[in-house]
């Protein structure tokens, strides 16, 4: 007879064997994509009416798809955000599926909400939010920017409702130009107008330039987004200036920290996010520099219940629980199902503790900045701006950017590195986004010897 028992424990152990190696692993290669027809013949066709078997399944994984896939914990990796989780957060991430955990209700899920709230209530309070404050950790930056600004419209909604006002035409939100794409996808998906201000040459959106587009715009702006941290430069805007504005404007403050916020754990850093402690929302990703894997976003609300009101979804299934005052995680984004993903960060951050994190910010911070003399220093190179976080954006003189695509696509083919080209007002240029413990300044240099 079939033993299902046996089978079973073969497979998890299989998986857990890989997971284990992979884990364990701190020479995995940086690997690069493949071709479709070139997975199609390696890989074969995988799914058929009789199954293939785990062990096949596997090896498939492990010897062709895996190998098209480039490792975004590798510290040569260099492009976009990197991510880095700490090896508490990976193989937690296995127990949270693991226990089939169910994040969305207190009701199903009440012990995984709690540790995800104890590490909300953590951040929100290095952070300078008032007691109080809380969230939910949703899928990433997109979502947490979109989530943020739907609770914003809303309460604008509730506000000029109550005071018997007329609702603007149009509603508006107000960024930098240099804030991120998906403040511009929220728009899109909300039908509402973006106001992108340009921020001064060193990047920065400051107090002033926003009070002229409030002033333009008047009550059709109900949120004003600042950028805790560009993607592009690791930016910090002028958040207390941009803040200070709330005494003679109505509006929602949103700081966007998807991948900066986190620096606030650093002392190098702390002082570049004055006013954020004013935010009605904040987001930062832990899969960028807090050190977890895909994917969460950790979004905050000052005060939740504008979250909640937003949100909830109310039908007859649910009632029982939306009717109640527990705190329920889907009530607080645009979501409903959720994997309790804020777990492998709480495991992490409880096992380690907050200073192993403030250190390993700190040290990407310190990376960054010698990095950025090095290039300051060498003749052939120029330094875009100066870094203030962990990204650090140059130019090889004289470049065009098809040297630059040259050069990029020969370091993933040899395998040396994954850096792409990026621009810069009209100019083509490079960028180093570090946040991974283990790039050295060294590994920095060799691919700065390479740019000949
Ligand atoms: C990465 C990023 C986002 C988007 O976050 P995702 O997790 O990729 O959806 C938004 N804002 C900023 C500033 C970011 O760096």
């Amino acid at each position: 007879m079939h033993d299902v028992t046996a089978e079973n424990e073969r497979i998890v152990d299989l998986v857990l064997d890989y997971s284990r190696r992979r884990m364990l692993s701190d020479d995995t290669p940086l690997d690069k994509p493949e071709t479709q027809a070139e997975l199609n013949r390696l890989a074969g066709r995988t799914i058929h009416e009789g199954g293939i078997g785990a062990e096949r399944a596997l090896s498939i994984f492990e010897h062709v798809l895996a190998p098209a896939c480039i490792t975004t914990d590798h510290p040569q990796y260099l492009s976009f955000i990197p991510t880095a989780p700490t090896k508490a957060a990976t193989a937690f991430d296995l127990v949270v599926s693991a226990s089939a955990l169910y994040g969305g209700s207190w009701l199903e899920g009440s012990g995984a909400v709690h540790a995800e709230n104890e590490v909300l209530t953590w951040l929100a309070g290095e952070f300078g939010l008032p007691a109080g404050a809380g969230g939910v950790f949703v899928q990433g930056g997109t979502l947490g920017n979109l989530s943020s600004l739907v609770a914003a419209r809303e309460a604008a909604r509730v506000r000029l409702t109550l005071a018997d006002e007329d609702h603007p035409a149009r509603w508006k939100v107000v960024c930098s130009a240099e804030a991120h794409s998906s403040v511009a996808s929220a728009a899109r998906v909300m039908d509402i107008e973006i106001v992108k201000v340009q921020p001064d040459d060193d990047g920065t959106l400051r107090g002033d330039a926003v009070r002229g587009a409030l002033d333009e715009h008047g009550a059709s702006v109900f949120a004003v987004v600042a950028t805790g941290g560009s993607t592009n430069f690791g930016i910090v805007d002028d958040i207390a200036s941009i803040a200070a504005l709330k005494q003679e404007y109505d509006f929602w403050l949103h700081v966007d920290g998807a991948y900066g916020l986190a620096a606030m754990l650093s002392p190098l850093a702390r002082h570049r996010f004055a006013g954020v402690e004013q935010a009605d929302s904040v987001i930062v990703d832990p899969h960028k520099w807090l050190f977890a894997p895909f994917d969460a976003c950790a979004l905050i609300y000052r005060d939740p219940e504008t979250g909640r009101r937003a949100h909830t979804q109310h039908a007859e299934y649910l009632d029982t629980l939306t009717e109640t005052a527990d705190w329920s995680p889907s009530d607080y984004a645009a979501h409903l199902t959720r994997r309790a993903r804020g777990l492998p960060f709480w495991f992490s951050l409880a096992s380690y503790g907050a200073g192993a994190y403030r250190d390993a910010v700190t040290a990407s911070i310190e990376l960054a900045a010698r990095i950025a003399d090095e290039i300051r220093s060498r003749e052939g190179f120029a330094l875009v701006r100066d870094p203030q976080l962990g990204v650090v954006v140059f130019e090889r003189v004289g470049w065009s950017k098809a040297d630059y695509d040259r050069w990029s696509a020969r370091l993933l083919d040899e395998q040396r590195a994954f850096v792409v080209p990026s621009s810069h007002a009209g100019r083509p240029n490079t960028r180093f986004a570090i946040l991974n413990p283990r790039t050295t300044f060294d590994d920095l240099v060799a691919i700065l010897d390479g740019m000949e």
